[in-house]
């Protein structure tokens, strides 16, 4: 259905990536269920073994310059089961734990070019959080309650909804410092 060609992403200093995206109407037009099988097509052949895309778990409209609000997330673990996928539409963050979590070698996005300066470092991120989002697989609002790696991924791609990227949470004075109340994954 969707080829290589097909994707085309958005990468810094791109100002697009810095707007806020807009409420999607509901139910979907064709045009925005389209652009839902191509995130879903991206994400899930980048995690094929021969991909020409660069792995990825999740990804926002706004990465391809369409600021809507919408995210894809697939993630499997090692044995190659699914844990998580889903495309969340219109997403609100409700609730979040006090204690934080970072992934110990830091993040990656597919806007941010692996030579792009001062990406690296620790990104503190809420280690439970609760999302409200129309679920595009079940068709109905529903409640996301996460946590670990998975809220992880899920707060990179609400970040990407309101403007923000994961180098924005990084501190800038020493990265690799181990922010407080964080625990490490
Ligand atoms: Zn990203």
């Amino acid at each position: 259905m969707f080829k290589f060609e097909d994707v085309t992403l958005v990468e810094l200093p791109n100002k697009v990536l810095r707007e806020k995206s807009k409420e999607v109407s509901l139910p979907l037009s064709k045009e925005d269920d389209n652009l839902i099988q191509k995130m879903i097509f991206h994400v899930d052949n980048s995690q094929e073994e021969n991909t020409k895309f660069r792995p990825a778990v999740g990804v926002a409209a706004i990465q391809y310059g369409i600021p809507k609000k919408i995210f894809y997330i697939l993630i499997k673990d090692n044995e190659n089961n699914v844990i998580f996928k889903d495309a969340l539409i219109n997403p609100k963050m409700i609730g979040h734990s006090e204690h934080k979590m970072a992934i110990s070698e830091g993040e990656g996005c597919l806007s941010v070019n692996e030579n792009y300066p001062d990406q690296e470092g620790y990104v503190p991120r809420y280690a439970r959080v609760v999302m409200e989002a129309y679920s595009y697989y079940e068709k109905k609002i529903k409640k996301y309650d996460v946590s670990g790696y998975t809220a992880i991924v899920f707060q990179h791609e609400y970040d990407h909804l309101q403007g923000k990227l994961f180098i924005d949470h990084i501190n800038k004075e020493s990265p690799w410092k181990e922010p407080k109340n964080t625990t490490l994954l």
